[in-house]
C-alpha cells in the first residue's frame, strides 16, 4: 500500500532522528514545503564539541506536573541539556524564505522553547508523533494565537529499525 504523504515525511524525520547522539532522547524534524523536502535535522551537540556518548549527558533537574487519573502532582526529572534540539537545528540550517508557509514534521512534540521559535519562524502547520504532555497546554494556547496548525499523528507507527531505546 502506498504511503500517504504526512506518513511518508514522519518516517522521515524518524529516520533523522537515528543519527542523534543524545542517549536520553533521540528526536528527529523535518522541513517540508508543498511536498518538497527542505531540511532534516536531530537533536545534537554543536559540531566539534563531545557529544553525549563522549560526554555523558549533561543533566539538570526540574519540577514537573504530571497527572495520573486526574490528580496532580510534582514530580522532579532529569533533562539532557547538552543538545541542540532538533527543531532549533532545523531552524539553523534552513533559510527563512523556504520556510514561510512550510510544514514542520517532527518526532516528538516540541518544548515550550522549540515552539516559541518555531511560532517565529514561518512555519504555517507542525506534526507530532510522540506527546511530551509536560509543556503540551501552553504550546497548543501558542500555537492558536498564532494561527499555526498543530495536530498529532494518532494512529501512526514509525519504522521498527529507526525507534532506540533510550533511557528517561
Ligand atoms: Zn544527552
Ligand atoms: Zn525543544
Amino acid at each position: 500500500m502506498r504511503k500517504d504523504w504526512d506518513t511518508y515525511f514522519m518516517d522521515i524525520a524518524y529516520m533523522a532522528s537515528t543519527r542523534s547522539q543524545c542517549i536520553r532522547r533521540h528526536v528527529g524534524a523535518v522541513l517540508v514545503q508543498g511536498k518538497k523536502l527542505l531540511g532534516t535535522a536531530y537533536n545534537g551537540a554543536p559540531m566539534g564539541v563531545p557529544d553525549c556518548y563522549e560526554a555523558g549527558c549533561m543533566l539538570v533537574e526540574e519540577l514537573e506536573l504530571k497527572v495520573t487519573d486526574g490528580k496532580e502532582e510534582m514530580v522532579r526529572k532529569e533533562r539532557c541539556i547538552r543538545t541542540i534540539h532538533a527543531e532549533q537545528n532545523l531552524l539553523l540550517f534552513t533559510d527563512r524564505i523556504d520556510r514561510e508557509g512550510s510544514t514542520v514534521y517532527v518526532t516528538d512534540q516540541p518544548c515550550w522553547t522549540c515552539a516559541n521559535m518555531l511560532a517565529n519562524s514561518g512555519v504555517k502547520e507542525i506534526v507530532y508523533h510522540r506527546s511530551y504532555p509536560k509543556d503540551s497546554a501552553k504550546v497548543y494556547e501558542l500555537m492558536a494565537a498564532r494561527g499555526i496548525g498543530f495536530r498529532r499523528l494518532e494512529a501512526y507507527d514509525p519504522p521498527a529499525e529507526t525507534v532506540m531505546e533510550v533511557t528517561n
